[in-house]
């Protein structure tokens, strides 16, 4: 899945379960954030690898919550980087490594973006459309965290 739909459906469910939203989107990126530069600069021998785990997910609650020490934040992070592994299920995922031992596949980066990504990305918007619309605290999260970067850069 690409950006677009890992947001869109994330936050869905995030909404769903009354978890904070903008965590949830936030943790959907991060196994791609690790991976694909990885494997753009040869670290990793594909784009789904030690990022794409549910222990990279529990690493990543782990650590939220040392620095935050905010169970919401933490858990929402983390849900939102197993819900990534879910999104991505028609690939390659290894889910318990580096308990299990995998066969990593060799997968150079490439991008094949077609018109089945592209409507799934364009249902992830409607997904995001829709939870902006119903959910006033988030909405709200959101009219703040502009406002917030607006006045950074003095707008
Ligand atoms: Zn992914």
């Amino acid at each position: 899945m690409f950006p677009f739909g890992h947001v869109g459906f994330t936050a869905f469910f995030a909404n769903l379960l009354s978890l904070n939203i903008i965590f949830a989107v936030i943790g959907s990126q991060i196994p791609d954030i690790i991976d694909k530069p990885l494997n753009i600069i040869g670290v990793l021998p594909n784009s789904r690898n030690i990022g794409h785990t549910l222990f990279m997910s529990g690493l990543i609650f782990i650590s939220s919550y040392v620095i935050t020490k905010k169970k919401d934040i933490s858990f929402s992070l983390a849900f939102g980087s197993v819900m990534h592994l879910f999104e991505d299920i028609p690939y390659f995922i290894p889910w318990f490594y580096p308990f299990i031992g995998y066969t990593f596949p060799h997968q150079p980066f490439s991008v094949k973006y077609s018109f089945i990504w592209f409507s799934i990305d364009l249902i992830g918007l409607f997904l995001l459309f829709y939870v902006y619309q119903c959910n006033s605290k988030f909405r709200k999260k959101v009219s703040d965290i502009i406002k917030s970067v607006k006045s950074k850069l003095k707008l």
